[in-house]
């Protein structure tokens, strides 16, 4: 008989998997609470559960935790875990430490469909959706790793969620909300929703749904403010708009100056960083509360851009700040270990030191 994966449950689904097996419904509460405040990966210090049901849990289910293939920590304190999955496929998990917070950041699909062009997840052949379970997984990997359980204890490492690592969390919105779900649950994790950023290149359906079910932080991967330019970037805009995705964003619930959505703008020598394309930035956002996270490309073998200068960088972020929009740089971090947004892909097809200036001229683009 093949065991129940317990991370694979809604609450109140474990709650079902309980009373069907037998078991009193406040059983489920109690696992919860082992589970995702503790941090428990097997049912024998669940003290509070007799030895003959604790016995009875380990024969019929398990609570499972991925693989780590790797792990590799930055001189900066990046770390970085490629996690193998039970298909034996891998995806990329990545925690940031800062002064104020820590940041997990985690992967929602094994490739990418969308295949924007400045980024090497899209380049990857294989894809498919991770389940809610594998999600939750990386979480728990990287709490295990930083031994930061119980979760309700003071001085957390893991204080913020970004869903920036690989895949388009949006095409796979049922097991994204399902593990989002759990992570905020007050019984566990307990990561609220405004430590929560959920980043989209612009599945507009699913951002509204977000916005209700949800009520994290949006992201929107921006890089273009044309839709000549976007369909070149990011190909979902043939599907979606510019005029459309503003409209969306607009209407996402409970926007005001303390809950802001995000746009992410990755700054691409000669394509994307005029002083024309910020002003026609500004014009695009102006009347949605919004700060605008610029990246620095991040280069990778064969891909087809190079990085603004610094001197357009800072250009580019001085004419939005002279009109009142934050725009931190992103600095960024685990360089050394090609941790960086967009540089994540499987082992299969990870970058050799050897050839990551080897750009490929950006001519005709
Ligand atoms: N698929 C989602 C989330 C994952 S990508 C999305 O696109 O929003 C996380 C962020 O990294 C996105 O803003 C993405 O556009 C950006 N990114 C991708 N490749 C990059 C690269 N090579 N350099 C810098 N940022 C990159
Ligand atoms: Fe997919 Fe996001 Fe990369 Fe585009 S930037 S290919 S949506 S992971």
């Amino acid at each position: 008989m093949t065991k129940h994966d317990l991370l694979e449950f809604s609450f109140s689904e474990l709650e079902n998997f309980c009373l069907n097996k037998n078991l009193p419904k406040f059983r489920a509460s109690q696992i919860w609470r082992w589970i995702y405040c503790f941090g428990l990966k097997s049912f024998e210090e669940m003290n509070n559960i007799s030895k003959s049901s604790r016995e009875f849990l380990n024969n019929i289910s398990l609570i499972s935790r991925p693989q780590i293939s790797e792990m590799q920590t930055s001189s900066d304190g990046t770390i970085k875990w490629l996690i193998k999955l039970n298909d034996n496929s891998e995806v990329e998990t990545v925690y940031i430490p800062q002064d104020d917070r820590g940041t997990v950041c985690l992967s929602s699909q094994v490739g990418c469909t969308l295949s924007c062009s400045f980024c090497h997840t899209g380049t990857q052949a294989l894809v498919r959706n991770l389940k809610s379970s594998e999600i939750i997984g990386q979480l728990m990997i990287v709490m295990d790793h930083l031994n930061d359980w119980p979760s309700g204890k003071n001085n957390r490492k893991v204080t913020n969620i970004v869903m920036m690592g690989m895949g388009e969390p949006l095409l796979n919105y049922d097991q994204v909300s399902k593990a989002i779900k759990i992570i905020m649950s007050d019984d566990g994790i307990a990561i609220s929703r405004r430590k929560i950023t959920l980043s989209t290149s612009g599945i507009i359906p699913n951002i509204e749904k977000a916005g209700i079910e949800l009520g994290v932080n949006l992201a929107i991967s921006l890089h273009a403010v044309n839709d000549k330019l976007r369909n070149k970037l990011v190909p979902i805009n043939k599907k979606y708009n510019l005029e459309k995705l503003i409209n969306a964003c607009k209407h996402y619930p409970k926007l005001s100056n303390s809950r802001r959505i995000t746009w992410e703008y990755v700054m691409l020598k000669d394509i994307n960083d005029t002083s024309e394309d910020a002003i026609n930035l500004i014009k695009l956002i102006t009347d949605i509360p919004s700060k605008i996270n610029l990246i620095p490309f991040n280069p990778w073998p064969g891909s087809l851009f190079e990085t603004s200068t610094q001197r357009n960088i800072d250009n580019f972020a001085k004419i939005l700040m002279g009109a009142g929009f934050a725009s931190p740089i992103r600095k960024p971090r685990g360089q050394d270990i090609y941790a960086a947004c967009g540089q994540l892909k499987s082992n299969s097809e990870k970058i050799k030191k050897s050839q990551i200036n080897k750009l490929v001229p950006i001519h005709n683009f």
